[in-house]
């Protein structure tokens, strides 16, 4: 009777010590995203509901932050305070080559990649009302460029400066995130914005849905052109509007774009970054699903696009399946 009862506590604090052992091991990790209207913030939901379905496996849990976009994800997964995020690929070139936003503080070397994932184009929305048919008759106008911080930023104010604007004195500038962009449209107090996003993103079909009328303009022309030929990260590109029933465009608008990316630190654990990219490759039919924007995504082109060194838990993984060298 009593060495049953031995048996049995023993028993029970052996089991304790067990489940002790494996919650000690979970690993949170937190990818950082974007506005909840754009497609950084669902990608990054699809990323973690992958490992996250493996979590017994890995002892893994990863959680989705929205952020303010691709420069504050870099600066944070820099300090620390988020493991991984989603970056603009023109974005991840200059960190790491210590250009635009890191111009000061110089090349951002730990930044590592782990993969791309959709396109995404620098995407001008304009009221019909305010008589904006390219991009030159934005001067004067109340645009939205994008948050401090946003990836967007930089490309709106790249594109006005390829067409003659000076966006300190020719417009009026707004600095919101994109997700405030489409009301204040819809309200008129704005007359356009831009915002460089996969489609069909949440904030184009609400910018497009409302009373006010709504169409898509090019960022396109000579001086575009000569800019693209100029920056290795820009590539032409194009919106689809008929992912937008309600815009007034009848066919595809010509504009530039880049491409979203997958980052990390190079202090993030080699097992952590192998099991996430594991689990999105191994399972890619499944994770394509999960977005319209990942229509077009193969797992080569999945692996260009990148300029930072590629993190050594992606590079384990890609070997492995033959897809590097
Ligand atoms: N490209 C935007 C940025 O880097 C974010 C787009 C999105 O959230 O889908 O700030």
């Amino acid at each position: 009777m009593k060495k049953t009862f031995v048996l049995g506590l023993a028993v029970i604090f052996g089991l304790a010590m067990m489940a002790g052992a494996a919650a000690a091991k979970t690993t949170f990790v937190t990818i950082g995203t974007g506005g909840i209207t754009g497609v950084y913030y669902p990608t990054g939901g699809a990323i973690a509901k992958m490992v996250n379905q493996k979590r017994d496996e890995y002892g893994i849990r990863a959680t989705v932050e929205s952020t303010g976009g691709s420069v504050f994800n870099v600066n944070a997964v820099m300090s620390g305070d988020l493991e991984f995020g989603i970056v603009q690929s023109d974005r991840q070139y200059q960190a790491i080559h210590g250009m635009a936003e890191w111009d000061e503080a110089g090349p951002q070397k730990d930044l590592r990649a782990v993969f791309s994932i959709h396109p995404e184009s620098v995407t001008l929305a304009a009221a019909v009302d305010a008589e904006i048919k390219k991009i030159a008759d934005l001067k004067g106008k109340r645009v939205n460029i994008g948050n401090p911080g946003s990836g967007q930023r930089q490309n709106s104010i790249d594109a006005l400066t390829a067409a003659g604007l000076d966006y300190e004195k020719d417009l009026m500038a707004e600095q919101v995130k994109a997700a405030e962009a489409p009301g204040l449209l819809q309200d008129g107090r704005i007359d356009a914005f831009f915002y460089t996003v996969g489609h069909p993103s949440g904030a184009f079909k609400e910018a497009t849905a409302g009373r006010r009328k709504v169409r898509f303009v090019e960022v396109a022309g000579p001086g575009i052109d000569a800019m693209i030929k100029e920056k290795p990260y820009y590539a032409k590109s194009y919106v689809p509007v008929d992912l937008y029933p309600g815009a007034m465009n009848d066919e595809n608008v010509d504009t530039f774009g880049v491409k979203a990316t997958f980052v990390t630190s190079a202090k993030v654990s080699e097992d952590v970054v192998y099991a996430l990219t594991k689990e999105v490759f191994d399972n890619f039919e499944d994770f394509k699903k999960l977005h319209p924007a990942y229509g077009v995504l193969t797992k080569e082109g999945m692996l260009e696009g990148l300029s930072a060194p590629m993190h050594p838990g992606a590079e384990k993984y890609f070997k492995e399946v033959g897809l590097l060298k």
